[in-house]
């Protein structure tokens, strides 16, 4: 147990303890990332990524340890934008369910498994398992001997001089605790979001709605770089910046992303056969 207060946290402090004393090693992403790095949701979902050959055996390890793997066929989290669970059978939407419908992150990315939370951890709901070449395939980390990961990638949850401290409407602060949990460096993080919508964008399911909901907090919070990105998203990166936090007008972010995108595709940075379905009269989104 944990009196770490932010939603999500003690799950993903298990999951990870499980992962390491398995020998798996993991990247939190997601909505956890976004609250030790720039402003904290209190979502209480958890995103873990390991290699492609670790899944199944982190699955299996997961189980293990008490998590409870989903295995319906019919699950609202196999949806791209995740319908709210009916509290009844009534027609009409509670307005829980309908806050739950507009939560930003009501759209999220397919996980290849997932965990339900509620009933071990109070207010969090969904721990989502996810293979590196899901979500993860441009950052170099996690690579063959994840142990030679360069460490400037990689933080750690409880890394209290690195993380910015907590803020109220911000941040939650490192998770002071001797267990940490894996994750990207705000440089790396950044760079993942705008990969993922170049990718996603588009989708007739909206699921680039996912990696969009946190690029907008982590800009909007002025999420604080460790470094600079490469030039071409540092440019995207500082329009985001202007139109997020600063709301200065001219500088609208999309069509610089639009631009990024056309060109990594150009540079097979993005594959073809990467990318979702698209629909064809939602280029803005
Ligand atoms: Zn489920």
């Amino acid at each position: 147990m944990t009196d770490i207060s932010c939603r999500g946290a003690q799950p993903a402090l298990e999951a990870a303890k499980v992962l390491d004393v398995a020998g798996i090693a993991h990247v939190c992403v997601g909505w956890l990332a976004v609250a030790l790095l720039a402003f904290d949701a209190n979502l209480g979902e958890v995103e873990l990524v390991v290699r492609d050959k670790d899944f199944a055996a982190a699955r299996a390890s997961l189980v293990q340890g008490g998590f409870r793997l989903c295995e319906d066929a019919q699950c609202r989290e196999l949806c791209d934008r995740r319908p709210p669970p009916l509290e009844s059978q009534e027609q009409l939407f509670s307005l829980n369910e309908c806050q739950d419908f507009f939560a930003p992150n009501a759209s999220h990315l397919i996980a290849s498994a997932h965990f339900h939370l509620g009933a071990q951890y109070s207010q969090c709901t969904v721990l989502s398992l996810y293979k590196k070449s899901e979500i993860l395939r441009w950052i170099p980390v996690l690579e063959d001997d994840p142990g030679k990961d360069d460490p400037s990638l990689i933080w750690l949850s409880n890394d209290a001089p690195r993380l910015p401290p907590a803020r109220p409407d911000g941040p939650c602060g490192p998770w002071r605790h001797a267990q940490a949990v894996r994750l990207l460096s705000p440089a790396a993080f950044c760079e993942l979001l705008l990969f993922l919508y170049c990718r996603d964008c588009s989708h007739v399911g909206l699921r680039q709605f996912s990696c969009r909901a946190m690029f907008e907090r982590c800009a909007g919070h002025q999420m604080r770089l460790d470094r600079r990105l490469r030039p071409d998203f540092q440019e995207v990166w500082e329009s985001m910046v202007d139109f997020f936090a600063h709301k200065i007008g001219p500088r609208d972010p999309f069509p610089a992303l639009h631009a990024l995108r056309m060109r990594l595709i150009a540079a097979e940075e993005i594959l073809y056969e990467e990318m979702p379905q698209v629909d064809e009269d939602a280029i803005r989104y």
